[in-house]
């Protein structure tokens, strides 16, 4: 018996099937439209069905950049994706018409856990885990368990505030340490970098097309390794 996991992230769904070493079998991915939830929903089934294909499944794990419910049935709040209250194992159990369970998790909970269980923090007992995308996302193990928290977002670190009136967040508050370490961070900075030292990125200008506005986090990271 196989599982399926789906990571939902602000510009892309990558979704995998794994055995139950944790293994992965097999994967595939496609971008997202972070302001259309139905789209997502679409977009998960259609991956699930296709990994489905030439494999038994028996759960399917959807791994989501939010807040999500403690029942590990809805996201309550996405910073990055319109979701407000939303069922999302529902509405992807009815388009798959399945009755396999269904999991949401958020998202670096979930690579948390892989790395807790099959990674790089297998011999702890005592984690943190960051993951750096779109956002900032961490997932906190304390004697061998997860730590949800009163409310299922105990493990979001990327929303303390580290900087009173600083940068406004996508959460509504400001000052958010995602807000400073994250790829969305790295572009907002390096484009005001470009803005005002310019002939300091001359190189980095011309790689994103001749205009600011083209720059993006791998064109970044490239730049800086030459
Ligand atoms: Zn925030």
């Amino acid at each position: 018996m196989y599982a399926i996991g789906v990571d939902i992230g602000g510009t892309k769904i990558a979704a995998g099937v794994v055995d139950e070493e944790g293994k992965i079998l097999a994967k595939t991915r496609v971008a997202t439209k972070a302001d259309d939830p139905a789209s997502i929903d679409a977009s998960i089934a259609e991956v699930c069905k296709q990994l489905s294909a030439d494999f038994e499944i028996g759960a399917i794990g959807l791994a989501a950049a939010g807040f999500c419910s403690p029942d590990r049935s809805s996201v309550l709040f996405a910073p990055n994706i319109n979701w407000r209250n939303y069922p999302i194992a529902r509405n992807v159990r009815e388009l798959l018409g399945t009755d396999v369970p269904i999991v949401v998790e958020n998202d670096a909970n979930a690579a948390g856990w892989a790395e807790f269980q099959y990674g790089v923090a297998r011999e702890a007992s005592n984690m943190l885990t960051l993951t750096i995308g779109t956002g900032l996302g961490g997932a906190i193990v304390i004697d061998n368990k997860l730590v949800r928290g009163g409310f299922g977002v105990g493990g979001e670190v990327g929303h303390m505030r580290v900087v009173p009136n600083g940068h406004v967040c996508g959460c509504g508050h400001d000052g958010c340490w995602e807000q400073y370490s994250s790829g969305s961070a790295l572009v907002r900075e390096a484009r005001a970098a470009a803005i005002t030292q310019p002939e300091r990125a001359l190189t980095l200008i011309d790689a994103a097309g001749g205009s600011v506005k083209g720059i993006t986090g791998p064109l970044v990271t490239l730049a800086a390794q030459d």
